[in-house]
């Protein structure tokens, strides 16, 4: 395709504002499926995509659009992620285009998600067009949602289309839109070739599939090709676009976007952002802005049945086939056995991985607290540690300090919520660093530690502001805190599971909390059992479980006060005997409601 006929173009837009809609309507108008085809929202292929109505992995499709100018264009939409945990992966697919939607929800008006996308989008010098969605709503306010956009993003929304995704209205002009005001990409066919990986995903039919944008050069089958960053070659079998139905092709030049198959088993080979070139005429220098991912959050996932342990492990390698980010290694618990230790991108990634594992694996799981990475500066210059288990936090003698990561938080909260928002960013030890209101609503941006927020803060942010609230963040590096491991300990023996990394300002109650529910949790002994929360050797919190009371002596009646006594002792040593054996009967349940009540 000539460069000049080429749209490159993403849907940027907060969840629940319609960009899935808006592409299945555009795939529809330009013909890509029957309308027998065209199942609800083709873009969202994974289940837990349509239930959560997220979009979790990018995908993309080409159009043929023929415009009111006689010539017939092709669209390239790519979809990305809507969510904070895939960042990287939403910068990469907006580098592959020149320009957005802007898709904002007419009765909503713009949302924390929607900027965080909108400024990476103008960071690419993209052209954005804003389409005012679902304006079909009695509640829609165009005009209001214009002069958000112009006075919260700063762009012009005098051209902003409006439209309903729904029931068709606006279409035709967000195509025409696209033609004419997204500039057309540019290229050079005869540089040697570069291409970037946007996204790869596992086929069982294909093997792993490679969506790549090409800047320059040509992308042929039959191919010697080199990744630059990983530094491997492979053969090109297939090229081709998506229709989003398959389409192979002989090649793709400059600007164009499709997808290419080269024998690749694993998507770990294949990393987002890598710059993909000729083996035989190599560029001389690599796309700007790779990074490799690496997990943020961390836990520990354990069978419920022991008996599991090798189920879990397969899926967990059949879901890595198809998801690199996520990792995991083996970890064994005195109280929940033989599980795995996993790293994700964020704590929605974590849910989703553990959904999956739970609804297409069959699996009934136990999550430990996640947690993040811990930076351990240890003692005598030994140097750094990276900490992704509670378990693994060395002595405090070893410790010179921790560090722990912060992130950047834009929270957006209508004013009668903001109190309650503000204190629950001081509880969780936010820094404040901007306040600002705009049409009617609070614009706040707090410094917080990942810690904080990994805990339940998504959850407590939507409740206290009944859903009103919007929240997005970026990690802004490594602070030291006063950070200590708390252990809980029933009946005198630390129980590995439980133990979390807090700060010591939170560890008192904290560690009161996980008391009071462990004594509701863990039936009555023959003794008394007492839980305690302790940091080293000092306690700072417990709770203790009454003793059955078995009245023994109840049986002699009057006389005998001397079988009275004996029977007493005896009773006595029992005691004793179980406490010097230890352990508790816990049963496993315990374990399994106090890491789960979060
Ligand atoms: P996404 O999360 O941005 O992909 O949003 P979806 O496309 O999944 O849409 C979210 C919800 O809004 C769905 O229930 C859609 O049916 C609904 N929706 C999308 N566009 C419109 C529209 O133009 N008008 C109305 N009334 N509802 C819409
Ligand atoms: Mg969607």
């Amino acid at each position: 395709t000539p460069l000049d006929k080429i749209r490159n173009f993403s849907i940027i837009a907060h969840i629940d504002h319609g960009k899935s809609t808006l592409a299945d309507r555009l795939i529809q108008r330009t013909g890509g499926l029957s309308d027998r085809e065209m199942s609800a929202q083709v873009l969202d292929n994974m289940e837990i995509e349509k239930e959560r109505g997220i979009t979790i992995k990018a995908q993309t499709v080409r159009l043929d659009y023929k415009a009111s100018d006689g010539e017939t264009y092709t669209l390239n939409l790519m979809d990305t992620p809507g969510h904070v945990d895939f960042a990287y992966e939403v910068s990469r697919s907006l580098a592959a285009c020149e320009g957005a939607l802007l898709v904002v929800d007419a009765a909503q008006g713009v949302e924390a998600q929607t900027l965080a996308n909108v400024y990476q989008s103008i960071e690419h010098d993209h052209e954005i067009v804003p389409v005012i969605n679902k304006i079909d709503l009695p509640a829609a306010e165009p005009d209001k949602v214009k002069a958000e956009i112009e006075d919260i993003i700063g762009l012009p929304a005098d051209d902003a289309v409006l439209a309903s995704a729904k029931s068709g209205i606006g279409i035709d002009d967000i195509l025409e839109s696209i033609v004419k005001r997204i500039p057309a990409p540019k290229g050079d066919a005869a540089a040697p070739l570069k291409a970037m990986l946007v996204d790869s995903w596992y086929d069982p039919y294909l093997g792993v599939v490679i969506l790549v944008r090409v800047i320059d050069g040509v992308l042929k089958k039959g191919q010697q090709i080199k990744f630059m960053q990983a530094g491997t070659q492979h053969l090109v079998d297939r090229v081709g676009c998506f229709r989003p139905k398959i389409e192979q092709l002989g090649e793709l030049g400059p600007g164009e976007v499709g997808f290419i198959t080269a024998q690749i088993k694993e998507v770990s080979q294949t990393a987002v952002g890598d710059t993909i070139t000729d083996a035989k005429k190599p560029a001389a220098e690599a796309l700007p802005g790779f990074k490799e991912v690496q997990p943020v959050v961390f836990c520990g996932l354990f069978p419920v049945d022991a008996n599991d342990f090798e189920k879990l492990r397969d899926s967990l390698y059949k879901l890595r086939l198809n998801d690199a980010s996520f990792s995991f290694e083996m970890e064994t618990s005195a109280a929940l056995g033989f599980g795995f230790r996993c790293g994700f991108l964020g704590l929605l990634h974590l849910e989703i991985i553990q959904e999956r594992l739970t609804r297409e694996y069959d699996l009934d799981l136990i999550t430990t607290a996640p947690s993040v990475v811990y930076h351990i500066n240890l003692a005598h210059n030994q140097g750094v540690q990276e900490l992704h288990n509670p378990a693994d936090m060395p002595d405090a003698m070893k410790i010179a300090s921790v560090e722990e990561p912060w992130i950047e938080a834009t929270i957006y909260v209508p004013d009668e919520h903001l109190g309650s928002i503000l204190k629950l960013c001081q509880d969780r030890r936010g820094i404040q660093k901007n306040l600002t209101y705009v049409s009617g609503r609070a614009q706040i941006t707090y410094e917080l530690p990942l810690n904080e927020v990994v805990f339940d803060f998504y959850d407590r942010l939507k409740s206290i502001s009944r859903g009103y609230a919007s929240f997005d963040y970026h990690q802004i590096g490594y602070r030291e805190g006063d950070l200590v491991k708390m252990n809980v300990l029933v009946n005198n023996e630390p129980v590995d599971a439980l133990s979390m990394i807090v700060h010591r300002s939170q560890a008192e109650s904290r560690g009161r909390h996980m008391c009071e529910r462990l004594k509701d949790l863990i039936p009555r002994h023959m003794f008394k059992v007492p839980i305690q929360a302790a940091i080293g050797g000092k306690v700072i919190a417990r709770e203790t479980i009454a003793a059955l009371r078995k009245d023994v002596t109840a049986k002699c009646y009057g006389g005998d006060a001397t079988r009275k006594r004996k029977l007493l002792e005896k009773q006595k040593e029992g005691k004793k005997r179980m406490r010097e054996y230890g352990s508790v009967q816990i049963p496993q349940e315990a374990f399994i409601a106090a890491l789960r009540m979060g």
